[in-house]
């Protein structure tokens, strides 16, 4: 029964994959991840189900649209197998062998796996995002931290591992400190004005004049003085 499961699995990995794919082009952008169906950026042509397969679809058409011939990146393709490995990997840690003591049958802890699933894809999504535009969507943070609390509070000792004082009052902090991020991220234009996400990562996330060109409000006489620095990375985003 678990060989069945492991399967299904794979493909709900791979589907799910193809999803990540579109939240991690989209959300950065600030557009909408239902709307409109998939399509080529380049020639914006809608991508007909065939040549949508994951998986399969990128190497049919050897990483080109079928349309205009523009290159499709080999992101897609790592992320779709990414999930996929994750997907299936959990469900064969868990159920097949064995590494986390008292799951029981997978009838009866699905709803964990599930949150678990969903936690993995999240994390993938942040990796994938701030690696390509030096932040973080607050909305992925959130769906994550929802569902990590939820799961936690319903089910504590099942879904989550045992924590000592210090590190819950670090969780709270934490919280806390996402509450204060998105609190000032509705002060900021949204993602559909202004260029969205990626105009605020020009403006705060990326190398620019100086290091302290990156203050807020930007520095004037003290940044004319420190162009001749080199940029160094700043450690917090
Ligand atoms: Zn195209």
């Amino acid at each position: 029964m678990n060989t069945i499961w492991l399967l299904y699995f794979v493909l709900i990995g791979a589907v799910t994959g193809s999803f990540l794919n579109v939240v991690i082009y989209r959300l950065p952008r600030g557009q909408s991840i239902v709307f409109p169906g998939s399509h080529c950026p380049a020639c914006g042509r809608a991508i007909r189900w065939y040549d949508n397969i994951p998986l399969v679809s990128w190497f049919v058409l050897a990483g080109r649209c079928r349309r205009c011939g523009s290159p499709i990146s080999h992101r897609y393709i790592v992320i779709e197998a990414a999930t996929t490995i994750r997907m299936a990997g959990l469900f064969a840690c868990y159920y097949v062998l064995g590494l986390r003591s008292g799951v029981g049958p997978f009838m009866e802890s699905w709803p964990m796996f599930l949150a678990h699933a969903i936690l993995l894809c999240g994390l993938l999504a942040c990796a994938v995002i701030d690696t390509e535009n030096f932040f973080i969507p607050v909305e992925i943070t959130w769906v994550c931290s929802v569902i990590g609390v939820a799961s936690a509070a319903f089910r504590p000792h099942a879904f989550m591992p045992q924590v000592s004082p210090t590190t819950a009052a670090a969780g709270l902090a934490a919280l806390a400190g996402l509450a204060i991020a998105a609190r000032r991220q509705t002060a900021l234009p949204r993602a559909s004005q202004a260029g969205g996400y990626r105009a605020r990562a020009a403006r705060w996330g990326r190398p620019s004049r100086c290091s302290l060109a990156r203050s807020r409000p930007p520095c004037s006489d003290t940044c004319r003085t420190a162009t001749s620095r080199p940029w160094t990375p700043t450690p917090s985003r």
